[in-house]
């Protein structure tokens, strides 16, 4: 079992937060990967920025921004160009492998995402040289996530081992981490047309779910309440 410990969030630019587990976004790794494959082909710097602002606006920062801060604005300046570029790369290419990745899932290979002896035969992933040895699953859950102990219900005694997210990217590989090793499964909601959200056949904790939030349900009640009359 993969287990996700609760409580991580992002902060996003107006002093707020995204909670992914607050507002069960169960599938939003499914969402990144969706958003990648409607980028057009060839996108300018700019255009980067722009989608990155806009996910930030959202979802916060996709990465620990000391991360990312600490090797590029040390000298306290503004971002440069290519500073911004770099950072914009950043975020497009772990856009990218969380897209494979779902690809590979969706085709019903997400296997080799754990499997490190096949990572020669998938070039188009961003790995680095120095980790050559590693699933590229292990590697994004080494390079976004901690492990933690929880107590799975309050009353026990035992702990279990589980990931904590250190940033947005974390949730995201420990979400994809658990459909593979957890076969979880994804269906629409009933509301797909308006809210695009998918459900999957197990939540993180532990449930199943009809609707992706409470407009969806209400809305597919008031529909069956009128098919009734
Ligand atoms: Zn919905």
């Amino acid at each position: 079992m993969v287990f996700i410990v609760r409580g991580f969030r992002q902060s996003i630019p107006d002093s707020e937060y995204f909670d992914p587990w607050e507002s069960q976004n169960w599938d939003f790794h499914r969402r990144i990967a969706g958003w990648y494959r409607e980028l057009p082909v060839h996108l300018t710097t700019k255009e980067v920025s722009t989608r990155m602002r806009n996910f930030n606006k959202l979802y916060g920062d996709l990465f620990n921004s000391e991360e990312i801060n600490s090797s590029f604005s040390r000298v306290g300046s503004e971002k440069s160009i290519i500073d911004a570029a770099v950072v914009g790369s950043k975020f497009l290419v772990e856009w990218r492998d969380i897209s494979r990745a779902i690809q590979l899932i969706d085709d019903g290979d997400g296997q080799v995402l754990l499997d490190a002896e096949v990572q020669e035969a998938m070039p188009f992933f961003s790995y680095k040289s120095s980790q050559v040895s590693n699933s590229l699953i292990s590697l994004k859950l080494q390079q976004y996530t901690t492990v933690d102990f929880v107590k799975r219900l309050k009353t026990s005694s035992n702990r279990t081992m589980a990931l904590r997210p250190t940033s947005l990217a974390g949730w995201v590989w420990a979400l994809i981490c658990r459909d593979v090793v957890e076969n979880i499964t994804y269906t629409k909601c009933s509301g797909f047309e308006i809210c695009g959200r998918e459900l999957p056949n197990l939540t993180p904790s532990g449930k199943m779910i009809l609707h992706c939030s409470g407009t969806c349900q209400k809305r597919a009640s008031r529909k069956k309440a009128s098919s009734n009359l």
